[in-house]
C-alpha cells in the first residue's frame, strides 16, 4: 500500500519504504486492472509486499514460481 511517504506491505503491514523514496528493502508491487471478462470489469486494484510475505504467498503455489539467475543487476 503506498501512502505519501512510505510503502507499507498490505499483508502484514510492514513499512518496506522509508522517507525521501529511500528503499530499506525490495518489495513486491502488483497493479491489475481487470477487464470484461472478470467479475471486477473496470476496476483496478494494487498491492504491495514486503519479501517475506511474498515468500509465503509463493510457498502456497501449486507449481513453483519460475527463477532464473541474473547476472546483470538493474
Ligand atoms: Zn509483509
Amino acid at each position: 500500500m503506498k501512502t505519501q511517504e512510505k510503502i507499507i506491505c498490505n499483508c502484514c503491514k510492514k513499512v518496506i519504504l522509508e522517507r525521501n523514496g529511500i528503499p530499506k528493502a525490495e518489495y513486491l508491487h502488483v497493479e491489475k486492472q481487470w477487464g470484461y471478462f472478470s467479475g471486477k470489469d473496470g476496476e483496478k486494484q494494487e498491492f504491495d509486499l514486503c519479501e517475506e510475505c511474498y515468500d509465503m504467498w509463493i510457498g502456497s503455489f501449486q507449481i513453483p514460481i519460475k527463477t532464473q539467475e541474473v547476472t546483470e543487476l538493474i
